[in-house]
């Protein structure tokens, strides 16, 4: 016995805690969070919220009221500190133990540190809280020069939106093209166009060696030994999920701390959901580690429906979008090895999708301003359906 414990109060959480509600969860839930905000969308803090065009009671994935009425005990700006799985107990950072009849880790994943001198710099911005959106914001003045490193999904809509701000912005990537990792080449040109259009500077397969400045960050020293002068960075090169709880407690980590298809870990009555687990994926044949909000949402489900004592086999068809200027992309799939790409509608007039093959298999689809192919995408990409034994 002894109550559900979710640590973490993000998307996953949140979906957790509706879930298990709805599937008449009657032992009580207790969930610790580090943040001082109730569960709340991250999407919008590199889009709407951060152009000012959404204010931020709107991010609240639920009204402040659902939480006490679904009679959960919500901890915030409450961090654990360890587990103790053989005792059944977590330990908050003030030493204060709690016991859990079952666990679920929710904690997500932090801004991957920049690997140069002087990224600890006045000045250099990280996007992946509300805090860091209002820090970023207090210091983003019209004029001001801000170099983003990192031409991924997350460094882009900042460059969108800050333009809008009325910054000067550069983006500086590494690798020889745009989103890199997750799109093909014509996707990469398509964007490097549109931020240009805009007037952003894009210098692509450059890397960064330092930040220069005192305290104050004023410059980013680039491998060729030019200095970009910088008021602000932002530094935007992806994520890292947060498995050191889970690996001190013993629990077996592996890209993630390592789940199976019932989101179940290592260990009995522990269960881990979101951008911090990897699960195994039937679709693509291998072991998953999903940063999306699809993923919270579809694994949290799964996690209730497990800890509620159903069965089941979670095998997403993952999906994902940005909004940069005026063009949603929607990307369904992962472009796991693809051989070949094959591309339909419009690029010029930026109305167009983009589908990726291994040989005759379709493995993902990215649309640009074109949802009905995203939505056939999802549809086609469905795994066969699998029975689940009892
Ligand atoms: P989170 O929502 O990150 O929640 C984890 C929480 O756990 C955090 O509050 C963390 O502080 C807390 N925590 C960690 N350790 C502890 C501890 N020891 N004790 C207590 N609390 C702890 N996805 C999309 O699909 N589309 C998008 O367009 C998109 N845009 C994004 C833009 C930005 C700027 C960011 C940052 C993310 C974006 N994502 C997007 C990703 C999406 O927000 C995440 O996949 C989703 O939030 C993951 O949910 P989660 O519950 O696993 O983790």
């Amino acid at each position: 016995s002894g109550p559900l414990v979710i640590i973490g109060a993000g998307q996953a959480a949140a979906q957790a805690v509706t879930s298990l509600k709805a599937e008449g969860y009657a032992r009580p839930i207790v969930v610790i969070g580090d943040e001082p905000y109730l569960p709340y969308q991250r999407p919008p803090l590199s889009k709407a919220y951060l152009g000012g065009e959404m204010t931020e009671d709107r991010l609240e994935l639920k009204a402040p009221t659902f939480y006490a009425e679904a009679g959960v005990d919500m901890r915030l700006s409450t961090r654990v500190a360890r587990v103790f799985p053989a005792d059944r107990e977590v330990e908050l950072a003030d030493g204060a133990r709690l016991s859990y009849g079952a666990l679920l880790i929710a904690t997500g994943t932090r801004a991957r540190a920049l690997p140069v001198p002087g990224a600890d710099l006045a000045g250099v911005f990280s996007i992946r809280t509300i805090d860091d959106v209002k820090h970023f914001r207090a210091a983003a003045e019209p004029g001001a020069r801000l170099v983003i490193i990192g031409g991924g999904y997350i460094g882009l809509e900042v460059a969108a939106k800050a333009r809008k701000l009325g910054l000067d912005v550069t983006v500086v990537e590494g690798a020889p093209r745009l989103l890199a990792r997750v799109a093909c080449s014509t996707i990469s040109d398509f964007a490097r166009t549109l931020h240009e259009g805009h007037g952003i500077a894009i210098l692509t397969g450059t890397g960064v060696t330092r930040l220069v400045g005192t305290e104050r960050v004023t410059g980013v020293e680039l491998q060729d030994g030019r200095v970009l002068p910088a008021d602000l960075v932002l530094s935007a090169v992806g994520a890292v999920p947060n498995t050191e709880l889970a690996a001190a407690a013993g629990l077996t980590i592996e890209n993630g701390i390592r789940v199976d298809e019932a989101t179940r870990t290592s260990m009995p009555d522990i269960h881990a959901v979101g951008d911090v687990a990897s699960f195994p994926s039937r679709l693509y044949g291998r072991r998953v580690r999903l940063e999306s909000v699809q993923n919270a949402i579809d694994q949290a489900k799964a996690a209730a429906k497990t800890i509620a004592g159903g069965v089941i086999a979670y095998d997403p068809i993952p999906w994902f979008w940005s909004d940069q200027h005026d063009v949603k992309l929607q990307i369904a799939g992962l472009l796991d090895g693809f051989d070949r790409t094959e591309v339909e509608g419009d690029v010029a007039a930026g109305r167009f999708c983009v589908r990726y093959f291994k040989g005759e298999r379709l493995l993902a689809v990215t649309s640009v301003n074109d949802p009905k192919s995203h939505m056939l995408a999802r549809k086609s990409l469905a795994p066969p359906p699998v029975s689940v034994p009892g």
